[in-house]
């Protein structure tokens, strides 16, 4: 266990239960952290919270609990029999994929838990979680009795990367990993996750709202489906009747497993429907050629990382929404999403507007989605609220 003594006058963060704890805040630190375990104390030497110790981030503490209590494997049990409890009240039906443990969220700094069917998956996001992997990956298995647990291991790369916090309910796939597939249901639609090699945890759990929206809209249309990786978006509305739906990705893994997910659910498997292409150039494209859909759904992957990276990134969803727009019928939709942890959603209101304005169109806003309610927030961190999704109608 580290000992970390904060500066004169720096626990005020602390003191609100802000559970991350910024090197700058650190006056002293004494001992040895190597079991992952910090101790959080005052100038004047009093103790005021314990964590997870990752001496490589800017963020030097992930801060479990306040008072006294060392995390301990009793601890996690607590909390992850809270998210449980939680994730049975507001699952719909149907429901075997889901986030059964959402970080900050859930009181568990630096620890995803998502489930598909009866396989869960471990995230350890930090390098100090990395280091409670056994006690971890027991309370899960007590608490969520997974036929099976995968661990995945992002926290140091994150930690010792850019010396930055990446947003949060980001883990990455490990890079040239084989794939290895777990299939599960989300309101009685099948779908797979790539455990081993996917983006995230293999699956975009997060967007399952938005998803049970698009299928409660979809009846009759056409629907364009940009950033699509495996296709959910376009399953969601092939289920709720669209005459034919686009998957646009770059990833070619990503569209082999779009195509697997409408043969499991019975829809046909037209080549032409899964286009391999970087969205910017193939949305020129159809811009030129003046086609229009009635719904497009312009899910990127987040284009600010840091806030260096923020104006950068407005650029770059303003000029994707502005092709979007022009490709949006007149009584149609256009779902448009962000999940950079960075850009709030007022900023991505007036992104969005501003496109509006450059491709002449207007757009209502009709309803704001983000994450699910199994991807709760902590009111002591809302840095962990990510993911924006601004259902914009065109009235005229
Ligand atoms: N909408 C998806 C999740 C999108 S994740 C879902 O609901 O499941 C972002 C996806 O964008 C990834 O699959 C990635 O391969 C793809 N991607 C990233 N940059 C791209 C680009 N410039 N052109 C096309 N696809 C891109």
């Amino acid at each position: 266990m580290i000992r970390l003594r904060l500066k004169p006058g720096r626990e005020a963060s602390v003191a609100r239960r802000h559970p991350w704890l910024f090197s700058g805040a650190v006056a002293s630190a004494e001992g040895d952290g190597s079991d992952g375990h910090a101790e959080v104390f005052d100038a004047g030497g009093r103790t005021l919270a314990h964590g997870s110790f990752s001496p490589d981030s800017q963020i030097v503490a992930r801060l479990w609990t306040f008072g006294g209590r060392i995390p301990d494997a009793a601890l996690f049990r607590e909390r992850f029999e809270a998210a449980r409890r939680l994730r049975e009240a507001v699952l719909p039906a149907e429901t075997t994929g889901f986030r059964a443990v959402n970080s900050e969220g859930d009181l568990c700094p630096g620890v995803l838990v998502d489930t598909y069917g009866d396989v869960a998956v471990l995230d350890l996001l930090t390098e100090g979680t990395e280091k409670w992997e056994a006690e971890l990956t027991q309370a899960a298995r007590e608490v969520f009795s997974p036929r099976e647990i995968l661990v995945r291991r992002t926290g140091s790369e994150r930690d010792r990367g850019s010396r930055l916090p990446l947003p949060l309910g980001e883990g990455r796939g490990e890079g040239g990993a084989q794939s290895r597939t777990v299939a599960f249901t989300e309101t009685g639609l099948k779908f797979l996750a790539d455990v081993s090699a996917g983006q995230k945890t293999g699956f975009f759990l997060d967007q399952r709202d938005n998803r049970a929206r698009l299928r409660a809209l979809a009846s009759g249309r056409t629907v364009l489906n940009l950033f699509s990786y495996s296709g959910g978006f376009s399953v969601a509305a092939l289920a709720g009747g669209a005459a034919r739906a686009v998957d646009v990705d770059a990833s070619e893994a990503a569209l082999a497993l779009a195509r697997e997910h409408r043969r499991a659910n019975g829809f046909p498997v037209n080549e032409e429907d899964f286009v391999r292409a970087d969205v910017f150039d193939d949305l020129r494209a159809r811009v030129e050629a003046g086609e229009s859909w009635d719904v497009v759904v312009c899910d990127p992957p987040a284009f600010a990382r840091k806030r260096a990276d923020v104006t950068r990134a407005a650029r770059g969803y303003k000029d994707i929404n502005r092709l979007a727009m022009r490709l949006v019928y007149s009584g149609g939709w256009l779902l448009t999403c962000s999940c950079s942890g960075l850009v709030s959603w007022d900023l991505f209101g007036k992104i969005v507007f501003s496109a509006s304005l450059e491709a002449g169109r207007s757009f209502t806003i009709a309803a704001r989605l983000g994450a699910g309610a199994d991807h709760p927030v902590s009111l002591e961190c809302p840095e962990g609220e990510y993911l924006k999704g601004l259902w914009l109608s065109r009235l005229t």
